[in-house]
């Protein structure tokens, strides 16, 4: 029996899990990243929960994927763009290696949500998978016959930062009018605060029972920018289906009103795209980590 461990490093937890050659979860644990203690305390608890998925399986043989915010550069080997600060600029893979003692591979986490979906998931009978997070960000992953397409420069499924308004909300990126600063959970809160004066989070937002006319309004151009962005993906690559993962993901709307503004922009006549919410809920992410590892 070859086993597969995934660990999928979050800003507030670590989670691992065990695998079986035919993707059964055998073992899964989760705890507290405490990012605030520092890079150093975060690989000492990698080196923890690693110990407890490998105690589980007995040190059997096992492959090991690891899943991040962000991305490690190609020539630097340096993690870039990861919300957990304070591992940005280092060589995660080439530290938590040496910490552990394994070779393992790492993959941004919106790419293992995406895999994970694709192989077990909402996904697994289509062939071309495009998979949407949305949730403090928006990223994304593409994958054609099970296998990630990520590019020559590591930015395949970025769909979050495409400009959709040139005098839009300043992004972290840089650029103004990112799709993230519209339809993330950050960005939706962002304009409740400035339109409404209130703060009240994306999440409780979406799933109030009644909306007064400018809660409406808000609501009515969220699902706009939703149909926007994600037709102007589909008209790219058309892909077999788009799968909705993160925190917003459980937003019903998205499905309805939502994928009906996608529909009106789409370039056919007949739209047939399914739209469709994640089958794995939190766990995509450690099962993604544990399919990529080797
Ligand atoms: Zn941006």
């Amino acid at each position: 029996m070859q086993y597969k461990i995934g660990i999928d490093l979050g800003g507030t937890k670590i989670e691992s899990a065990v695998l079986d050659s035919d993707n059964n979860i055998l073992f899964r644990e989760r705890i507290a990243t405490q990012s605030h203690l520092g890079s150093e305390h975060i690989l000492n608890q990698i080196n923890i929960i690693y110990n407890m998925a490998t105690d589980s399986i007995k040190n059997q043989p096992h492959t090991l994927g690891i899943g991040t915010p962000g991305s490690i550069s190609k020539d630097t080997q340096l993690l870039k763009n990861s919300n957990t600060l304070c591992l940005n600029g280092l060589p995660l893979k080439i530290n938590i290696e040496k910490k552990l003692n394994k070779k393992l591979s790492i993959e941004n986490d919106a790419n293992c949500f995406t895999l994970a979906e694709a192989t077990l998931g909402a996904g697994k009978e289509y062939s071309c998978v495009f998979g949407v997070i949305m949730g403090t960000g928006c990223g994304g992953g593409f994958v054609f016959n099970k296998k990630l397409r990520t590019g020559p420069q590591y930015i395949a499924g970025e769909w979050g930062h495409s400009t959709i308004d040139l005098d839009g909300p300043n992004c972290y990126c840089k650029k103004n009018g990112c799709i993230e600063t519209y339809i993330s959970g950050s960005g939706l809160e962002k304009i409740i605060s400035n339109e409404l004066n209130t703060e009240i989070s994306s999440y409780d937002f979406l799933n109030k029972d009644k909306f007064n006319i400018k809660e409406q309004q808000i609501l009515n151009d969220f699902y706009r920018y939703f149909g926007l962005a994600l037709s102007n993906v589909i008209n790219i690559i058309d892909p077999d289906i788009v799968i909705v993962g993160g925190g917003l993901s459980n937003h019903n709307g998205l499905y309805e009103n939502g994928k009906r503004e996608i529909y009106k922009n789409i370039f056919s006549n007949v739209p047939t795209t399914p739209i469709i919410k994640n089958k794995l809920g939190d766990s995509a992410g450690v099962i993604g980590a544990a399919i990529i590892g080797i």
